[in-house]
């Protein structure tokens, strides 16, 4: 191992197969960081780390246990993290509005929320480790009321009831751990429309969707907390 390596600051990025994930990973890995790509799966999480220079690490946001073999992975290999991206995101079933059920939104809350608190919880000790600690949580200008609002003005209103309210819970834990934790900047992204399988490949390229998370990962000890951005900057809340 060479004094480079050993010096790169290390980096963690959830549901990082694919898509915006995997392209938040291979930027960072360019960057010169030690990156932590983390999936659900082995098969599909190994050789989308080979390809971009990253270590492959099991990580299926749901599960207690599995997150936190990765902290202790993580401990055991590097003793702390500097740049936490939770990334890995679902948009639920898709239903005739009256169809949708409790169970069909706790399901979304437990992935796109409470998997990012998970995370966030099991690595805590290792970025407080760190002295220039980042936490990028993946949001979405779905979850924004204020383009909420200027959608349905518009007459653009296209329906979410799943999705928007998971994004709109994440905005709100970025802005409460951003004060609570003043020790580590906690920001969210909207990556914007992004050809991905989440949006049936509809959006601008994975490099542009992922500037805003690029911005937030790679901002120095003088950067924001409990900021809102897309690559355009501020994005309002
Ligand atoms: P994607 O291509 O569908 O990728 C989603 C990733 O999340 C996949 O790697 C998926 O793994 C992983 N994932 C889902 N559930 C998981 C779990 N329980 N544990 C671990 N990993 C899990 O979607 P994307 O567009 O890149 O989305 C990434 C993030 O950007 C999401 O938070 C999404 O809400 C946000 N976003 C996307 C857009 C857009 O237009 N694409 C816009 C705004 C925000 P598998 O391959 O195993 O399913």
């Amino acid at each position: 191992m060479t004094t480079e390596s050993v010096r790169a600051p290390v980096a963690l990025v959830t549901g990082a197969n694919k898509g915006i994930g995997l392209e938040t990973a291979r930027r960072l890995a360019e960057a010169g960081y030690r990156v932590y790509l983390t999936a659900r799966s082995s098969e599909r999480g190994r050789p989308a780390a080979g390809a971009v220079g990253a270590r492959f690490l099991e990580l299926e946001v749901t599960s207690e246990e599995s997150v936190r073999h990765a902290a202790d992975f993580v401990a055991q290999a590097e003793g702390h993290l500097d740049v936490l991206v939770n990334n890995a995101g679902i948009t639920g079933p898709v239903r005739e509005v009256r169809d949708y059920t409790g169970d069909d939104l706790a399901e979304v809350l437990l992935t796109n929320v409470a998997g990012y608190l998970r995370v966030i919880h099991a690595f805590l000790p290792l970025l407080e480790k760190s002295d220039n600690p980042r936490i990028v949580n993946v949001s979405s200008g779905l979850g924004s009321f204020s383009e909420f609002h200027d959608r349905i003005r518009a007459g653009e209103f296209s329906g979410t009831p799943l999705y928007a309210p998971a994004k709109a819970a994440i905005n709100m834990l970025t802005a409460q751990l951003a004060h609570l934790l003043p020790g580590i900047r906690v920001n969210a992204a909207d990556p914007g429309m992004t050809a991905t399988d989440l949006s049936q490949g509809q959006g601008h390229s994975v490099q542009d969707g992922t500037d805003a998370i690029i911005t937030l990962a790679l901002a120095g000890p003088g950067g924001p907390t409990g900021t809102f951005i897309d690559r355009n900057g501020e994005h309002p809340w």
